[in-house]
């Protein structure tokens, strides 16, 4: 079969025939439809630092995709061939303190499809059923693809109660666009979103978003005061992984303000723990998705009327992957969907 391997410790990715994979007989095996290029695939395509020390080489990479079951491994009852699944990127142990108490999420020894195991930037994937999530008969399959990010933006922006709530979203990247709509279908008053490229910002405009910040030209405490907020913001969502976005959160929040934390910052990164112990913050890592209430969320939401569809601003063919790789580190791109 075709796929998209790392096969190389060098910049890039190769499109290559590969062995189709093995279905065991927990497995699920899927026939790729559509994928989403993620920033960790850019990553591992570019090969920066974290991809080196991460990635086994070769490794077929990818884990954002929607494909239909072709077959199923003998102890599986619950999959049917035809049937339109994604995958929950996270694989977990199942015998860990929590995953036998059903907070799969928090497996210290989770591993990453297309990171650590073989991926679904190919024509096939096999999985095990616990990792299968069978899409509504309603969703529609572009944003089915995209339902791993999309789960990130949930997962992150449903961490703390918003209906009512000033919420401020610090990175305008796909998953904070994502997650800009959510609150917004959540209930929240004002939905502010940072970011320092003015294409996205723009983007942010058509997901429900009360105010775009510009942080190069504009303050914060400015707009605060545009939106006649006296307090700070009730709830951050911090979806850049940028340093200084995340000081600047810290400085905007009321007291009492609840921070759910995403994006990843690539080193060490010092803030002033006064403003956290003073004004009694709340600080909340988030990795990944609950297993699986926020795909539950995720889709009874979009049955409920959220559209995240104008986040996906590219769709072409696998074999034009150089394309969708280009559009994500031009940073004038939502998502990239590749059609399998
Ligand atoms: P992305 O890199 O596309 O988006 C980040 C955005 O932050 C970019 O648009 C960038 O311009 C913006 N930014 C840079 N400096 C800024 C500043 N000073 N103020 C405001 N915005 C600034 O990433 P994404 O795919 O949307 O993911 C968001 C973050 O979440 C990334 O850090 C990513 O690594 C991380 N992530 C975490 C998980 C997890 O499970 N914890 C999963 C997926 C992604
Ligand atoms: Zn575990």
């Amino acid at each position: 079969m075709k796929a998209l391997v790392k096969r190389k410790s060098e910049q890039g990715l190769w499109l290559e025939d590969v062995p189709e994979p093995i279905c065991g007989v927990n497995d699920v095996l899927i026939k790729v439809d559509r994928t989403g290029i993620c920033g960790t695939d850019v990553h591992i395509y570019e090969w920066d630092d974290w991809a080196k020390k991460t990635i086994p080489v070769p490794m077929v990479v990818g884990h954002e995709f929607v494909g239909e079951v072709v077959s199923v491994g003998s102890n599986v009852l619950d999959f049917h061939p035809g049937e339109v699944v994604s995958g929950e990127g996270h694989v977990v142990c199942g015998r860990c303190r929590n995953c036998l108490a059903g907070r799969r999420h928090l497996c210290a020894k989770t591993e990453g499809i297309g990171v650590n195991r073989p991926g679904a930037f190919a024509e096939f994937i096999a999985l095990p059923m616990t990792n299968v999530w069978h899409h509504a008969d309603d969703i529609d399959r572009d944003t089915a693809s995209i339902f791993d990010p999309f789960g990130n933006a949930v997962h992150t922006a449903l961490s703390f109660p918003v209906l009512g709530e000033d919420v401020l979203i610090t990175g305008a990247g796909p998953i904070g666009l994502m997650a800009a709509a959510v609150v917004r279908h959540a209930g929240a008053r004002h939905v502010v979103i940072t970011d320092v490229n003015p294409w996205r910002l723009k983007l942010a405009e058509k997901l429900g978003v009360s105010r775009t910040v510009d942080v190069r030209k504009e303050k914060l405490e400015d707009v605060q005061k545009e939106l006649n907020m006296s307090e700070g913001f009730d709830v951050g969502l911090e979806m850049s992984g940028n340093p200084s976005a995340f000081r600047d959160m810290l400085a905007n929040m009321c007291h009492g303000g609840k921070i759910a934390m995403l994006g990843i910052p690539s080193s060490d990164m010092a803030i002033d723990w006064n403003t956290v112990v003073f004004n009694m913050l709340t600080i909340k890592g988030i990795y990944g998705r609950e297993m699986y209430e926020t795909w539950y969320k995720m889709t009874v939401m979009l049955q409920g009327g959220l559209d995240i569809s104008p986040v996906i601003t590219h769709r072409m063919d696998y074999t034009d992957f150089e394309d969708g790789f280009q559009a994500m580190r031009s940073g004038e791109s939502g998502k990239v969907v590749l059609k399998w």
